[in-house]
């Protein structure tokens, strides 16, 4: 475990014009989710986990970046947790905070090999990424941070639904903003508007230090099946990547079935809301969830 500390440069440095790679949809779509969705206020100490992919590295140097345009004080902690495949990741990051000067600690696991062991019976994905969260939470708290941001965008969120629709029989997904324990820590997901084109474009101009996973199970399974799937239908009509996005906080009860088997899964959530709202005449939309996905575990 590497803890180093030099100099929290991130509070707010006055306003400077944004740097010219980052668009006007861009800086729009970062504060729309982060005012729409309560993300972030004035005094948060924030863990930005950073895996050494694109999305947690760019989600950091926005972040950071917002500061600079935006009358806004908060503070970052840059946290890697390694998995333990090796593949330079750790490396690269610890000389990229350093450069760049961000309060850090990386933290080496065993979790990958474990996930592939024989001792493990579940998906590897399941069981690395609760490990992951787990140490992810407990660095938070020991580093005085009250949220943790992840790297999430809007077509995570958009896989991450389809993939416990079809093979979770759920309607459950990942949200912009979840709170654990009564609130003390929260979780949130400022990329959640950005689509992962435009993430990707984005860290490909940026020059990011990105790392490739050395873990096997990177380029395999369900969400990968399901993003090549997602692309051919958006190929097909531009319109279908919104409709998902809209229709993941836009149900209407009146026109769903109600649950067949009230103590069955999903009981407590859909059921409750439907006895809730619907009925004739009323309203039945609700707007966001806080349901835990139950499977289809987010990416790293
Ligand atoms: S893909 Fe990510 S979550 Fe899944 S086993 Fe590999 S490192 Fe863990």
């Amino acid at each position: 475990m590497e803890m180093a500390q030099p100099g929290s440069i991130h509070q707010n440095q006055g306003s400077s014009a944004p740097p010219v790679v980052l668009g006007r949809e861009t800086r729009h779509l970062l504060g729309k989710a982060i005012h729409h969705y309560r993300l972030i206020e004035d005094g948060d100490r924030i863990a930005v986990a950073v895996s050494g992919g694109k999305d947690s590295l760019l989600l950091l140097w926005l972040l950071r970046e917002r500061l600079k345009w935006i009358p806004a004080r908060y503070t970052l902690v840059a946290v890697h947790v390694d998995p333990g495949f090796g593949g330079g990741a750790s490396e690269a990051l610890r000389d990229f905070f350093h450069r760049e000067g961000f309060e850090h600690r990386i933290i080496q696991t065993d979790h990958g090999p474990r996930a592939h062991s024989e001792e493990n019976r579940e998906n590897p994905c399941f069981l690395c990424s609760r490990l992951r969260r787990r140490v992810l939470f407990e660095t938070a708290r020991e580093m005085g941070c009250g949220k943790i941001a992840l790297g999430h965008h809007q077509d995570d969120l958009i896989e991450t639904f389809m993939i416990n629709m079809l093979y979770g029989g759920q309607m459950a997904g990942i949200v912009p903003r979840q709170p654990f324990f009564g609130g003390k820590l929260i979780v949130i997901r400022p990329l959640a508007l950005l689509a992962g084109r435009k993430v990707e474009q984005l860290a490909r101009r940026l020059d990011l230090p990105v790392t490739a996973s050395a873990c096997p199970s990177a380029s395999t399974g369900k969400r990968i099946e399901v993003r090549r799937t997602l692309e051919a239908l958006y190929a097909s009509n531009a319109k279908v990547r919104g409709n998902i996005f809209h229709a993941m906080s836009s149900v209407n009860l009146e026109y769903l079935p109600p649950p067949l088997h009230p103590s069955g899964r999903g009981a407590g959530s859909l059921l409750d809301l439907w006895l809730r709202q619907a009925g004739p005449g009323s309203d039945v939309s609700f707007r966001g969830s806080e349901i835990s996905p139950q499977s289809g575990s987010p990416p790293p």
